[in-house]
């Protein structure tokens, strides 16, 4: 069995639904390695904390966000997986994921600005770093559904639609995660109904199967069966 380390990062302005929304992720994931027969699994490593003099501010038209830039996140990433590895030495994991609230950027190197990213991997000394940005796959009227419910106001119908809203953001990003995985395992991406192709709407990411088409399963497996062998040699 394979391990991929599983953490998130960030502030949640409404913490008990975000979170529920993380773990219902990694479980779903989980679940759908096992009945997949997929030799891989996260391993939930405890949330992040970044020091808040990372922080920076980004202008994007009117709109102030706050985020960390991916190097620093890729930084510490890598130096948690570390940790983890000489922690647990019997297991064999050498990849973190990474699930943000706030938009990924990156100063581009050559002119002055951030670029944002949907999700990243990086590999550092044969460790590799991956992250997804939740934000994007977010429907717009959660947060305000999340208030009203919260403030206790909120009807029957609108309690439903919440509902609804949140299975369908936890959809798209088990999406999004099984994805950035095969990414993790060196997949490219495909043109067939699969999350390995990358959709140019979020209606089209909404239509797409929960799952790999049969040539990138075959190739997940494969690369999960490879790096098996390579370790017993
Ligand atoms: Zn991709
Ligand atoms: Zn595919």
């Amino acid at each position: 069995m394979e391990f991929i380390a599983f953490t998130y990062v960030g502030n949640f302005v409404n913490d008990g639904v975000m979170k529920e929304v993380v773990f219902d992720v990694f479980d779903g994931a989980n679940r759908f390695f096992e009945e997949n027969n997929l030799p891989l699994r996260f391993l939930y490593i405890g949330k992040l904390k970044l020091e808040p003099g990372y922080l920076i501010n980004i202008y994007s038209g009117e709109e102030k966000i706050k985020a960390y830039p991916v190097e620093v996140l890729v930084e510490v990433l890598h130096a948690k997986l570390l940790g983890e590895i000489e922690e647990k030495p019997d297991i064999r994991m050498n990849r973190i994921f990474a699930l943000t609230t706030f938009p990924l950027v990156s100063r581009n190197p050559y002119f002055d600005f951030y670029e944002k990213f949907l999700g990243v991997q990086e590999t550092l000394v044969g460790l590799r770093v991956m992250l997804l940005s939740m934000k994007p796959f977010e429907p717009p009227e959660l947060s305000e559904l999340i208030k009203t419910v919260q403030r206790g106001s909120a009807s029957p119908a609108e309690r439903a639609l919440l509902r609804e809203k949140l299975e369908l953001f936890k959809n798209r990003l088990l999406k999004g995660v099984l994805h950035e995985v095969g990414h993790g395992f060196d997949l490219g991406h495909c043109t067939n109904d699969c999350v390995m192709n990358p959709p140019s709407s979020m209606g089209e990411w909404d239509s797409r199967m929960l799952g790999y088409c049969d040539s990138c399963f075959i190739n997940l497996k494969r690369a999960l069966e490879w790096s098996e062998r390579n370790r017993r040699e």
